[in-house]
C-alpha cells in the first residue's frame, strides 16, 4: 500500500483506490487543479482494500473511496458529488444576469474579475475546474508579476477569491449546451437543464486537449494515458519511467517537473528540434536535465497493457525504425482543438479549425456578415451574434499564452460595456 500526500495541509479529501483507475486519476486532477490538499491512498491487495476501505475486494465497484475530515464516505463519486459535498454546488441566485461567462479558464475568470468589479450582475460557469488548461501547468513562469512562477492551480484559486470578492458568482460543474439568441439577450442551456439568462454573454470555453488518434486510446485513459501535463501524478511517478509526447512549451513544461520525480523522462516530438516551439529559458532546462531525453522526429503509434498501460511503440519518422518501451506513464500535451460544435448549428461563424471568429475579421470585403442585424460593425471580440464575444484560446486569432487570454477577458468587458450602452 502506497500513501501519498503532495500538501503540507492537512488533506480535506483522502481517496482510496487502485492504481490505473481512471476514477481515481480524475478525483486526482479535478482536485489538483482546485488547489485542494488531498491523501491517495493506494491500495494492491484485496486485505488492503477491505482494512483501507471497507470493500470487498481490489475491484469492487465502490472504489476510489472519497473519505472527507467530517467522515463522509463517497463511494465512486462523480465531480459533482465532491463539488456537492464541498459546498461548491450552486445553483444559480438569478434568473437574469447582464453578462454570463462560459469557461473558467484564464480568460473566463479574467472576465468575471472586470464584470463583476464593474458593477455587472455577472455569473461564470465551468464546466470541471477552474483554471482551464492554466491549472494543469504545474508552473507557469512567464505570467507578469510571479517572478519565481506559480502553479496554474494557484494562480486560479486566487483569481476565483477575486472575482467572488467582487461579486461574481461561479458555478462549478455545469456545462453549456446550447444557446437560444434574441435580439438583447441570450438563453444559455446547461447540460444539466438549467437555464441562465444573460443581456452579453462571453464565450471563453478555450479548447480540449488533442487525442494522439490511437485506435485503443479510450481503454488506457486514465490508466497510463493521460492529456495534459498530470501535474497532480507527478509525484505517483516515483523512479519510474515517463514519456510526454509533445514539443510545446507545456510538453517542455511537463518533463521538467517529471523530472524531479520520475527515474527517466523522454520526451517524444514529431519535429526535429524543440527551438521553433518551446521557450529558450525551458529548452535550456531540458538540455541541463540529466534525466530528460529528448527523440525528435519521433511519434507514438501503438499501445498496448492490460487494465494498465505497459508499453508504447516508437517510430522514427526518419528512418522508419520502430522501438518498443516500457512505461505506465503517457502524458500527452499536443495542443488543443476547440469545442464550437453548438456554436456552428445556431449559425456562428467558425474558422476551418473551430475557432470562433470575432470583429474585423468577420468583414469579407469590407461586407458584414450576412445574419448582423446593426447598422455598426461588430466589435472588436464581438462574434457574428451582437452582444455574444468571444475571448482567449477559442478566440480566432487569439495568442495561445496565459497573459493573452487574461487581457482578452477584461477587454471584451470593456465591449460588453460598450454593447449594453447601445440598448
Ligand atoms: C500544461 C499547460 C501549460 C501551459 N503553460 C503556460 C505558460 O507557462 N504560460 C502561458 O502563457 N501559457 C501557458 N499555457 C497556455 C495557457 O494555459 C492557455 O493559453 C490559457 O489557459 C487559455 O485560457 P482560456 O481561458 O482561453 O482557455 P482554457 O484555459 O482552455 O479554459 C477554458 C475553460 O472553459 C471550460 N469549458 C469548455 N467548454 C465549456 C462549456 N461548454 N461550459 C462551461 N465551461 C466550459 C473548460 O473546462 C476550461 O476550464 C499552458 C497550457 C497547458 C495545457
Amino acid at each position: 500500500m502506497a500513501q501519498l500526500s503532495e500538501s503540507k495541509a492537512p488533506p480535506l479529501v483522502t481517496i482510496v483506490g487502485r492504481r490505473g483507475s481512471a476514477a481515481a486519476y480524475t478525483i486526482r486532477d479535478f482536485l489538483h487543479r482546485c488547489d485542494i490538499p488531498f491523501a491517495w491512498v493506494e491500495v494492491t491487495t484485496d486485505e488492503e482494500s477491505r482494512s483501507q476501505a471497507g470493500v470487498a475486494d481490489l475491484h469492487d465497484s465502490r472504489l476510489p473511496l472519497c473519505v472527507f475530515p467530517d467522515g463522509t464516505r463517497l463511494e465512486c463519486p462523480t465531480i459533482q458529488q465532491i463539488t456537492e459535498k464541498l459546498g461548491w454546488f450552486r445553483n444559480p441566485l438569478h434568473t437574469e444576469y447582464d453578462l454570463a461567462i462560459y469557461g473558467a479558464g484564464p480568460a473566463g475568470l479574467s472576465a468575471a474579475v472586470y464584470g463583476a468589479s464593474e458593477g455587472l450582475k455577472t455569473v461564470l460557469i465551468e464546466r470541471y475546474a477552474l483554471g482551464g488548461q492554466a491549472s494543469s501547468s504545474p508552473k507557469i513562469e512567464n505570467y507578469l508579476g510571479f517572478p519565481a512562477g506559480i502553479s496554474g492551480a494557484e494562480l486560479a484559486e486566487r483569481a476565483r477569491e477575486q472575482a467572488e470578492r467582487f461579486g461574481a458568482e461561479i458555478l462549478l460543474a455545469r456545462e453549456g449546451a446550447r444557446v437560444e439568441y434574441s435580439p438583447g439577450q441570450v438563453a444559455g442551456y446547461l447540460a444539466d437543464g438549467a437555464k441562465i439568462v444573460a443581456h452579453a454573454t462571453i464565450c471563453a470555453t478555450g479548447v480540449d486537449y488533442r487525442r494522439l488518434g490511437l485506435p485503443n486510446e479510450e481503454q488506457f485513459l486514465g490508466a497510463g494515458l493521460y492529456y495534459g501535463a498530470g501535474a497532480s501524478e507527478a509525484p505517483l511517478t516515483q523512479g519510474e519511467d515517463v514519456t510526454i509526447v509533445g514539443g510545446g512549451n507545456s510538453a517542455a513544461q511537463a518533463a521538467l517537473h517529471f523530472a524531479a520525480y520520475a527515474r527517466r523522462v523522454t520526451m517524444v516530438v514529431r519535429d526535429d528540434s524543440l527551438s521553433s516551439t518551446v521557450s529558450q529559458y525551458l529548452i535550456d532546462r531540458i538540455y541541463a536535465t540529466a534525466n530528460v531525453e529528448v527523440l525528435t522526429q519521433t511519434e507514438v503509434i501503438a499501445l498496448d497493457g492490460d487494465e494498465l498501460l505497459q508499453e508504447i511503440t516508437l517510430i522514427d519518422r526518419q528512418t522508419g525504425q520502430e522501438r518498443r518501451a516500457r512505461t505506465h506513464w503517457l502524458f500527452v500535451c499536443i495542443g488543443g482543438v476547440p469545442r464550437t460544435q453548438w456554436a456552428t448549428e445556431v449559425g456562428m461563424v467558425c474558422d476551418g479549425g473551430g475557432y470562433l471568429v470575432t470583429g474585423p475579421d468577420l468583414l469579407r470585403d469590407g461586407q458584414r456578415p450576412a445574419n448582423w442585424p446593426l447598422d455598426r460593425e461588430p466589435y472588436y471580440m464581438e462574434t457574428n451574434f451582437p452582444g455574444i464575444f468571444a475571448a482567449g484560446d477559442v478566440r480566432h486569432g487569439s495568442v495561445k499564452r496565459c497573459a493573452s487570454a487574461v487581457g482578452e477577458g477584461a477587454m471584451a468587458v470593456t465591449f460588453v460595456h460598450r454593447y449594453l450602452a447601445d440598448g
